[in-house]
């Protein structure tokens, strides 16, 4: 069984209303490891389904989460916004609502990218409705107990000075301590650390917010979450996860949900950098260089426990190779045991939109060298059709090949490793030199596909055929070949490669190397 289907069964056995939670403080750059956490929440939400039960998937953004500091990203003047929430900082480009949006697009972009079906829930919003009233009312009340259960938990010595609330000041817009003993359901006081104001907020708008250790289980308790993802970190000995699980249940009388703690996600290697932009792989990165089926597949393959590497160079290839085997078997209706985990995690990966049959699979690896032989969709088509049976390719195929272009495109842009990319020359070259030897294989080669026909078949025996008595060899023979081509010593797999040329363009060459 899947390990979304385990987590899946446990939901549907024990929750009335399955509700998958996750979410994001976006203060910076999309990481690919959030995707991790997008994709676990939806591939559960989707197995819940699949298993027969209504389900929601609910996606916080936390943005009254306040600016910790000014990263190295932002400019000098957001110094000056440091400790306000998110949503009340002026956006870096200008184009956004706030600060929280800005961060916040990429994500939305990639959510419905990945297909993802979530309900889209902004905190700032949750508190201006006052949702978090009666939890904060609990949490202000048994702010002792809460003192007491985190002591317990974490080992900390008490902090008698702990506030499981901040009120966020009227004058300089920085989250403040309360006065504990001014509270009066619904106003607290306040005087500002930061800037001395004085003054009362009503604990039912947003005029404060929960503290993380608290506001993570008031969420619980407000939403009935069933399972969420996090990151391992807050899965430690004495983490926010273990603490949470006694404060929803002692101060807010709620359950804590089913726990998928997830590992990170390592970049594999160095050099994984944007070639043009000099940035390193982000989140949005990554859902633009690879299928988003095969980056859902990526992260779905493996427990969410076992750490992945992610490879933006070849690896990229490797997984789209992956990804159609396992369509492949999937559609055949066999595969083995130990392919049994990645067939499933195929399925999973479509988010219950299972194709009603085996789609056309144009692999990427072929399309690494078809889009660098043609220029726009139609000369990418005319050179694919000829390698490749297109009479009963559906709409959808069709989608599937662009959104298969764009990422092979995206990714040859920026990621690709240099051995990978090459140019068509429009003639042979001027700058290599052919020995008699390359020569005389060029000619006899021409004569043997002169009357074949253009096929892989074809071409690669008689390219056999003829280099293999020759003194350059097999090997000679193809670096010659890759030389008058595309004026490099290897390249794309020959006879594949040539078989997606125009016949006479490829005879023409080979009759001026002679
Ligand atoms: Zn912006
Ligand atoms: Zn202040």
């Amino acid at each position: 069984m899947h390990w979304a289907d385990v987590i899946a069964k446990d939901v549907v056995e024990n929750c009335d209303h399955p509700l998958i939670a996750t979410g994001i403080s976006p203060t910076g750059v999309l990481h690919v490891g959030s995707l991790r956490e997008a994709i676990t929440g939806e591939s559960v939400r989707s197995a819940v389904e699949a298993a027969g039960k209504e389900v929601k998937l609910v996606y916080l953004i936390d943005d009254l989460d306040p600016l910790r500091r000014r990263y190295a990203f932002l400019p000098e003047e957001f110094e000056q916004y440091v400790g306000k929430p998110i949503s009340r900082i002026p956006c870096p480009c200008g184009k956004h609502d706030n600060y929280a949006h800005h961060f916040f697009q990429p994500f939305q972009d990639a959510m419905s990218r990945l297909g993802m079906k979530c309900e889209i829930v902004w905190v700032h919003e949750m508190y201006d409705k006052g949702k978090f009233a009666e939890c904060t009312d609990k949490a202000l009340k048994k702010r002792q107990q809460a003192i007491q259960i985190l002591h317990d938990i974490t080992g900390k010595e008490a902090d008698p000075n702990y506030t499981p609330y901040n009120p966020i000041c009227a004058e300089c817009g920085r989250l403040c301590k309360p006065i504990f003993e001014s509270y009066n359901f619904p106003t607290i006081d306040y005087e500002c650390d930061k800037c001395g104001h004085k003054g009362t907020v009503d604990i039912r708008t947003g005029e404060g917010k929960l503290t993380w250790r608290l506001e993570w289980p008031a969420k619980w308790a407000i939403f009935g979450t069933s399972a969420e993802p996090f990151g391992k970190d807050h899965n430690s000995a004495g983490g926010s996860y273990e603490s949470g699980v006694e404060i929803v249940d002692k101060i807010f009388d709620g359950k804590a949900p089913f726990p998928i703690p997830y590992e990170f996600v390592q970049l594999k290697g160095v050099g994984q950098m944007h070639k043009s932009l000099g940035s390193p792989v982000t989140g949005l990165d990554a859902i633009n260089m690879m299928p988003p089926e095969v980056l859902n597949y990526l992260f779905l393959r493996v427990n969410p426990t076992k750490a992945i590497d992610f490879d933006s160079g070849l690896g990229v290839l490797d997984m789209c190779d992956e990804y159609d085997r396992m369509e492949k078997l999937y559609f055949a209706g066999e595969w083995s045991e130990a392919e049994d985990n990645s067939v499933m995690a195929y399925k999973l990966s479509q988010h219950n939109n299972i194709p009603e049959k085996m789609p056309l699979q144009v692999s990427c690896r072929h399309l690494v060298n078809v889009v660098q032989m043609a220029d726009g969709f139609d000369d990418i088509l005319t050179v694919l059709k000829r390698t490749i049976d297109f009479s009963e390719a559906t709409e959808a195929d069709m989608e599937r090949l662009k959104v298969r272009i764009d990422s092979v495109k995206y990714w040859l842009d920026g990621f690709a490793p240099e051995q990978v990319k090459f140019s068509i020359q429009k003639a042979v070259p001027a700058d290599i030199e052919l020995s008699a030897d390359e020569k005389a294989f060029f000619k006899l080669l021409a004569d043997r596909l002169k009357d074949a026909p253009w096929t892989v078949d074809e071409i690669n025996k008689a390219f056999q055929d003829v280099a293999k008595p020759l003194p350059i060899g097999t090997k000679g023979a193809y670096k010659a070949m890759y030389k008058i081509l595309i004026n490099k010593n290897e390249g794309p797999r020959l006879a594949l490669f040539l078989a997606s040329m125009d016949k006479q363009f490829v005879m023409d060459r080979l009759q001026a190397a002679q």
